[in-house]
């Protein structure tokens, strides 16, 4: 069985920093990803907060981050971890679907998935007209009528997205106020893109692709039907916790793991970083929680020897 010093568990921005920075320390690293490295960081359209960076797309800066971290560990895509046991104190085996790993620490950077609406239709037409990714499905839509559901960073980023590939947007959110930042809003209203206030997506309809959605504006209690090509969800996330949970690591009542400042878990030799821990859902911010797991592991480690 092969045997490593650190298994991190996700390549997000938190997993591919935490990679860097075990690498760097020396210890032997191993990335473990279900999909194909950069996660949901791949579905960021253009960020203009990161530093060193007036603006750069989450794809571009997964290119760059995956290039520099496969000089320091070894990352292993489709191979997604079904199970973790804690053998010993600094023994801990990490199965997948394809083998079997023996590590002395773990981190879990398991980030988040979207959330579900739960109308009728979501499930029966994604893919079909229904995506959780602008970046991804949205050249698919171009010259087309989408709605962008939600009122967040995801959903304005996304809708300023779209608009900028040709695609014609309207925004539909729950309440009268957005959640995005200021600077997002404001180039919503720059762009002129419509926004469906006090309105909720009843149903989605369509045979073999989205033709028509059901809109109930919640104040005057109407309901409507309009023609569309495409809906775009991004009304939030959700932690993706099962595997941190069947080894009992601390979670809390949203669902995120327990880290402290170190990262660490209430497991030992067990850290957590990026978006599975609660917090400030930033790109900096995962890879700053990325690297501090990557040394802290690093500080334990060698405290064994
Ligand atoms: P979010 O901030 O939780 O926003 C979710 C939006 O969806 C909210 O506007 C919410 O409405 C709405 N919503 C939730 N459930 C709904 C439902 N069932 N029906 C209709 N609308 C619903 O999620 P997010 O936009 O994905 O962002 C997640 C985190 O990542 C946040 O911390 C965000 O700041 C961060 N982020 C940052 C950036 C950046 O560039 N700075 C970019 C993307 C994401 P209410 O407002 O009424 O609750």
């Amino acid at each position: 069985m092969d045997e490593y010093d650190v298994i991190i568990v996700g390549s997000g921005p938190a997993g591919l920093t935490a990679g860097i920075y075990a690498g760097r320390q020396g210890l032997k690293t191993l990335i473990l990803e279900k999909g194909v490295a950069g996660g949901a960081g791949l579905m960021v359209p253009n960020m203009e907060n990161y530093p060193g960076f007036e603006v750069v797309s989450g794809k571009q800066l997964i290119e760059y981050t995956k290039k520099q971290t496969l000089k320091y560990a070894e990352i292993k895509e489709f191979e997604e971890v079904t199970d973790i046991e804690i053998l010993d104190k600094a023994k801990i085996k990490v199965s997948t679907q394809k083998n079997e790993y023996n590590s002395k620490s773990v981190i879990l950077c398991t980030g988040t998935t979207h959330r579900k609406l739960g109308v009728p239709g979501e499930d029966e037409l994604l893919g079909k007209g229904v995506f959780f990714c602008a970046v991804c499905d949205g050249p698919l839509f171009v010259g087309k009528r989408i709605l962008v559901i939600g009122g967040g960073n995801t959903a304005v980023q996304g809708a300023l997205f779209l608009d900028h590939i040709g695609s014609y947007v309207a925004v539909v959110h729950r309440r009268d106020e957005l959640r995005a930042e200021k600077y997002l809003k404001e180039k919503l209203d720059e762009r002129e893109i419509p926004i469906i206030w006090d309105t909720v997506l009843d149903e989605i309809k369509g045979e073999m692709l989205v033709n028509k959605v059901v809109l109930h504006h919640l104040k005057k209690d109407i309901k409507k039907e309009y023609d569309i090509d495409g809906i775009y969800i991004a009304i939030g996330e959700s932690p993706v916790n099962e595997i941190a949970e069947s080894i009992g690591v601390e979670i809390d009542k949203r669902g995120y793991i327990n880290a402290d400042k170190s990262q660490e878990t209430n497991i030992p030799f067990v850290y957590a970083a990026g978006d599975i821990t609660d917090g400030v859902n930033q790109w900096v911010v995962a890879c700053s929680e990325g690297a501090i797991a990557a040394l802290s592991a690093y500080d334990d480690l060698i405290k064994l020897e």
